[in-house]
């Protein structure tokens, strides 16, 4: 197809990364999106204003582009089947998006092809309220979930009963609290001809279930490098993705690895790519979706350390002391995503700092400076 109009649902940062890799491949970016203040307007030859799950706009949007792609799920799949029946080009397809949208079906799919989970149930209106693997036990909302929100880790059938009465009680998803030595995760991608690659395996650092700082390359053992490695393979070719995916795991002190969570887009845990890496997660996947031949995912720098920088306020600052303080540090590569306010908890950027060889220790130091730099009052 060699498509150079490339539609994308969600004008949030991922899509605002994707707009620099689409610049330098010479592909036009239009952008879905609720409003003009998002991320990848800024990005976008034409932004359609509208919610993610509006099928109607995404109708006007297939106008615009040769292919569609997502950098978020929050979609209505049965209303964007019906435009894919008109012939609008979906990448990944609707088919691979299917099982991996509700994290039920999620797991149930990935149990299915045979992969590692932790054990999982539902909580449904009508049946007793009962953890069958003890407390603490988690808790998610099947749909809609993202940043830790929808996701809860009660520690008795107390906190269960009163957490699931609080949210109306939902059909949610009920699955084992898993206590891991380590979290880790993934990108890989797949393009139409079935060629796939994987990124190396990262280690991620989680604080009330929210990213704050991933490594690269995770320290692992060869054999769990490869386990990971498998685990990517098999998902892709089974789905036949077309894309990028990211992995999310937990690695257990009997090197056990599980799988958490799929996310069929690019990823937080991959942010990290768009400066160590030969080939960003964001030109991967729209390699990927264009047809073109998928680009080099090995790190160009021996390791490296990103740093969320989140919201700790209701603001308007643009924080510009913080991020020149932070920018001193050498190696440092600031992406601010010109969000126009600030409110706990939300992404407003990241730092990926780039560390030499004999620097591959300094990793969790140095996320440590910078979160000190950040979050100091
Ligand atoms: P989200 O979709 O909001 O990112 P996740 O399911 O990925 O939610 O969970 C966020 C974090 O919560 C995980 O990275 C992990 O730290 C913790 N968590 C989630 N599920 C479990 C579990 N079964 N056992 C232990 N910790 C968990």
């Amino acid at each position: 197809m060699e498509s150079k109009r490339v539609g994308v649902i969600g004008g949030g940062q991922l899509a605002w990364m994707m707009g620099e890799a689409a610049e330098k491949l010479g592909i036009e970016l239009f952008v879905q999106t609720p409003s003009k203040n998002d991320p990848a307007v800024s990005r976008a030859v034409e932004t359609i204003l509208a919610s993610v799950d509006d099928a109607t706009a995404t109708a006007k949007l297939a106008t615009l582009c040769d292919v569609i792609t997502f950098e978020n799920e929050f979609i209505n799949l049965p209303e964007l089947q019906l435009l894919a029946q008109k012939g609008v080009c979906f990448r990944p397809s609707l088919d691979n998006l299917a099982p991996l949208l509700d994290k039920y079906d999620q797991r149930c799919y990935l149990q299915q092809i045979g992969l590692p989970v932790p054990r999982f149930t539902t909580l449904s209106p009508g049946k007793a309220i009962l953890s069958p693997y003890g407390f603490p036990v988690v808790l998610k909302a099947r749909r809609h979930g993202y940043d830790g929100q929808g996701t809860f880790i009660l520690p008795d059938r107390e906190a269960l009963e009163h957490t699931w009465q609080s949210l109306q009680q939902p059909e949610m998803l009920l699955e084992e609290f898993v206590p891991f030595d380590r979290e880790l995760a993934v990108i890989a991608a797949r393009n139409t001809q079935g060629e796939i690659l994987v990124y190396p395996v990262v280690e991620t650092y989680q604080k009330n279930q929210v990213c704050r700082s991933v490594i690269a390359p995770a320290e692992v053992s060869p054999k769990i490098q490869s386990q990971v490695t498998a685990i990517a393979h098999n998902l892709l070719s089974k789905l036949q993705f077309v894309g990028v995916l990211g992995i999310e795991l937990f690695l257990t002190n009997r090197e056990e690895v599980l799988v958490n969570e799929i996310a069929p887009r690019t990823h937080n845990s991959g942010h990290y790519t768009l400066d160590a890496c030969y080939t960003s997660q964001f030109e991967m996947q729209l390699r990927a979706v264009t047809d073109m031949a998928l680009g080099s995912p090995n790190l160009r720098s021996p390791a490296a350390v990103m740093v969320n920088l989140l919201g700790y306020e209701y603001s308007h600052h643009n924080y510009q002391d913080k991020l020149a303080e932070i920018a001193k540090i050498p190696q440092a590569y600031i992406h601010w995503y010109g969000k126009k306010e600030s409110r706990p908890g939300r992404k407003l950027g990241h730092v990926t700092v780039l560390l030499a060889d004999e620097e591959r220790q300094l990793g969790q130091k140095l996320s440590k400076k910078i979160e000190s730099i950040w979050y100091e009052s």
